[in-house]
């Protein structure tokens, strides 16, 4: 979708995005308040929503719009249901979960299932955990060791369709700065100040560091972050798994 246009109303995006209007660093965001809370629309029925994520998931898989421009031959990775209650928007799988096909399947995964309180068993195994990033591809690793940019390709084909078509997510995690710009708009704060804001985007958006070791150095120097932010977390994640 491109930045100005609306999200359809009703749909996973247009309340997420009514909540994120109150987010600190967001003061440019493009997106209307939700104005048909009064008479709120028919959810889907579970079957017609289950068949459109099916289909949808399957043509997510035959992707190959960045073939040629990616240092390998694509692997969208991509794990979301209609059961999906939390969703975890990171930036792009690295090489480890190209090679599995797991996300998170890496020593970021283990941070980020530290901060959620899951292990591994509930983190692939309970349909309430979704996990997709701004881009499905792993973009391969530079010359100075971190992976490239999530190619904006993938938002724009994919991620409307794709939030529209889950209708059951409570809440969704911006984890890094690529997932915050692109829900904030470009007006939004950086990283630190996005995450400072969290309690302002509560209760359908929680704005996170990326859990990388590139970020351990950023969690020192934040102790509020693992003091504060991932107890609310565990919290708001123990009631929505098992
Ligand atoms: S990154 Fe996204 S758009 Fe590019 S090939 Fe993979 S699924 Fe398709």
């Amino acid at each position: 979708m491109a930045i100005g246009a609306r999200p359809a109303p009703g749909s996973t995006l247009h309340k997420a995005f009514g909540t994120l209007r109150e987010c600190r660093g967001a003061h440019t965001l493009v997106y209307g308040p939700p104005t048909a809370r009064a008479v709120p629309p028919p959810l889907p029925s579970p079957i017609s929503s289950a068949v459109t994520l099916d289909s949808l998931l399957a043509e997510i898989r035959d992707c190959r719009a960045c073939a040629g421009e990616l240092p390998h031959e694509p692997r969208p990775v991509v794990r979301v249901s209609p059961a999906t209650r939390l969703l975890i928007c990171g930036q792009a799988p690295g090489r480890r979960v190209h090679e599995s096909g797991l996300p998170f399947d890496d020593p970021s995964g283990d941070r980020l299932r530290a901060w959620l309180g899951v292990d591994r068993d509930i983190f692939y195994g309970d349909p309430a955990i979704g996990v997709a990033a701004m881009a499905f591809c792993y973009p391969g690793t530079a010359a100075g060791g971190g992976d490239y940019p999530p190619p904006t390709r993938c938002a724009a084909l994919w991620r409307t369709r794709l939030l529209a078509a889950l209708p059951n997510v409570a809440l969704t995690l911006l984890v890094g700065g690529h997932a915050q710009r692109w829900a904030l708009g470009p007006g939004a704060g950086s990283m630190t100040e996005t995450v400072r804001a969290w309690r302002s985007c509560l209760p359908a958006v929680l704005p996170l560091p990326h859990p990388s070791w590139r970020n351990t150095a950023w969690l020192r120097r934040n102790p509020w972050f693992e003091a504060e932010v991932t107890p609310y977390l565990r919290q708001r994640v123990a009631a929505m798994v098992g």
